[in-house]
């Protein structure tokens, strides 16, 4: 690896050098943030042994391998999931006949309408200066083109400020394409969720992305856009970008020939809520969630299939082992996450005079991969209580608490309204190979981290909502 690159190499062993030198003891949450929350730590640690019989239970009890065998039989059942689509739909049933069938009844499901964006026809060619297939795929909601295609000279821009310092004759008629360098998802993602609208302020027949990810195989990533003017858009692989910007740069002419077709209406769909009733303050809850939908490409395994499962062991673990916290835990399916957080939207607006309720909120929708801790939004009383919890995690190494005021995708929607939570932080650094892709397939998961996720998502919930104080507000 660092062959190539020795000054950077260089440079490294020098950081790393001078790591070992200075480097301080890693302080916890706890310290960096002197927490005190006095009586409540010897309650929360008399939950050490409660913990350890889940980890027990489900890393190598009975439970073992039982998540990623019953995640793997779904994937391979129903495939990708689109909003909208009548295999969303048969997939709920499913899932709620698979909870019945643990003797878990308290299952509702909330009718909403949803996005139906069907993907028809995509093709792009190179035709100058010479002739090339090229892989892409359309952006969720994206116009079609006219049956004959787009066919236009393509100019790249690394960012928006480029585009708009360009002036609008060097841009109309012509295809944008962005070529962002990957930092973070969150930074990158506005190239593909605003770039079709900019770039048709300016006079553009067709908008480009270079996939949002940091590594490809020639792998074009989908995802959703907001569109204000309507021209077609989608997303090239990380290799084709790089080829069209290095012939740009060289003063080299490319045109390209964009064909897309898709078909637009809604559709019903559902949120699915099981309920496993608290034994003291059954209308207090504790949400653990992931999205039911998915993409059409790939398989939705673990975007967000992991996330599903994982938070649909809660209620079942718990269950199983005759654990019935004092505040209900309510596991939600979340439907039409991908086409704009529709099903938590609705959640939200369907429930908000009863939000108080909501103790605290949790989602898996960042990878199932060997779970690391919490990225943890509420007050600091909130966050330290979570810290201390979090501490029960360490034989796993699960115990890291990282501060965002807006963890998550869809229960960011319902954290902005006040309410505590939490996403799962995971050693996810391949995460976004994968997203959106072909790529995503159970060969994604691994048995072994979904069992420590399973173990630790529901141990985490069972405290949360089983303590004798409400997370702080
Ligand atoms: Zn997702």
């Amino acid at each position: 690896m660092c062959l190539s690159i020795r000054k950077y190499c260089l440079l490294l062993v020098y950081l790393s050098l001078s790591k070992v030198q200075s480097a301080p003891k890693k302080q916890s949450y706890s310290e960096l943030r002197a927490c005190n929350i006095s009586d409540l730590a010897d309650e929360i640690a008399s939950y050490e042994s409660v913990v350890k019989d889940i980890i027990d239970y489900v890393v190598s009890g009975p439970f073992k391998g039982y998540t990623y065998d019953e995640l793997a039989k779904f994937v391979d059942t129903f495939g990708a999931r689109p909003s909208g689509s009548e295999v969303l739909e048969r997939s709920i049933d499913y899932m709620i006949q698979l909870t019945q069938a643990e003797e878990i009844h308290d299952i509702v499901t909330e009718e909403l309408e949803v996005p139906h964006w069907v993907r028809g026809e995509e093709k792009i060619k190179m035709l100058e200066p010479r002739m090339k297939d090229m892989a892409l795929l359309g952006l969720g909601r994206s116009a079609s083109t006219p049956p004959e295609g787009i066919t236009a000279e393509v100019i790249v821009f690394n960012n928006f400020s480029m585009l708009e310092a360009a002036s609008i004759v060097d841009v109309k008629g012509k295809i944008v394409l962005y070529d962002p360098e990957f930092t973070t998802y969150g930074e990158t993602v506005t190239y593909r969720s605003q770039g079709a609208t900019k770039a048709a302020e300016k006079g553009a027949v067709a908008s480009l992305i270079r996939s949002v990810a940091p590594f490809s195989i020639n792998s074009p990533h989908t995802g959703s856009q907001t569109y204000g003017d309507n021209v077609p858009t989608a997303a090239i692989t990380i290799e084709d970008a790089d080829m069209i910007r290095r012939l740009q740069n060289r003063g080299v002419k490319v045109v390209l020939n964009i064909k897309m077709s898709s078909t637009f209406d809604t559709k019903i769909s559902r949120n699915t809520i099981i309920d496993l009733k608290g034994t003291k303050d059954p209308e207090k809850h504790v949400i653990v969630s992931g999205h039911i939908d998915s993409w059409d490409v790939g398989q939705g395994a673990m975007d967000d299939g992991g996330g599903l499962f994982v938070s649909w062991a809660v209620p079942v673990i718990l269950k199983r082992l005759n654990l019935r916290p004092r505040r209900t835990i309510k596991s939600i399916f979340w439907t039409a996450e991908e086409l704009g957080l529709v099903g938590a939207y609705a959640y939200e607006e369907r429930h908000r005079n009863n939000s108080h309720n909501i103790n605290f909120i949790m989602e898996s929708d960042e990878g199932t991969f060997a779970p690391l801790g919490l990225v943890v939004a509420g007050t600091p009383e909130a966050r330290c209580i979570i810290a201390e919890i979090l501490k029960l995690f360490e034989s796993i190494n699960a115990s890291t608490l990282v501060e965002s005021d807006s963890p998550g995708s869809d229960i960011a929607v319902i954290i902005k309204t006040g309410v505590p939570g939490a996403s799962l932080h995971n050693a996810n650094e391949r995460y976004f190979w994968f997203h959106h892709t072909e790529g995503d397939t159970m060969n994604v998961e691994s048995p072994e981290e979904l069992d420590l996720g399973a173990a630790f998502w529901t141990a985490v919930a069972y405290i949360i909502a089983d303590i004798s104080v409400d997370i702080p507000r």
